[in-house]
């Protein structure tokens, strides 16, 4: 059975730093690494798209990623990296 996960992905290059993204995400998904919002990982994510309603520089996208589609658990961790 195939497992839908959610992963948000920042765009570096449109990114302006301005945290609302963290702020707001109702599952604190995100952490400010290098100054830029990264997520934590890619199994908490509700696809509430709150994230791209607050950046007014849509730099945000959420991918779909299915669960059975990863082979092994080196690449179950580089799809969540950013
Ligand atoms: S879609 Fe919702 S849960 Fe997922 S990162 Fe954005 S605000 Fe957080
Ligand atoms: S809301 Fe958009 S511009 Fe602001 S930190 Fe998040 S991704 Fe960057």
């Amino acid at each position: 059975m195939k497992r839908l996960l959610y992963k948000p992905f920042v765009d570096p290059e449109v990114c302006t730093d301005c945290g609302d993204c963290v702020m707001n995400c109702p599952v604190d998904l995100f952490d400010f690494k290098d100054n830029k919002p990264q997520p934590k990982g890619l199994w908490e994510c509700l696809n509430c798209e709150i994230c791209m309603e607050f950046c007014q520089k849509d730099a945000i996208l959420i991918e779909e990623v299915y669960l059975n589609e990863l082979s092994s658990l080196d690449e179950i961790l580089a799809s969540a990296a950013i």
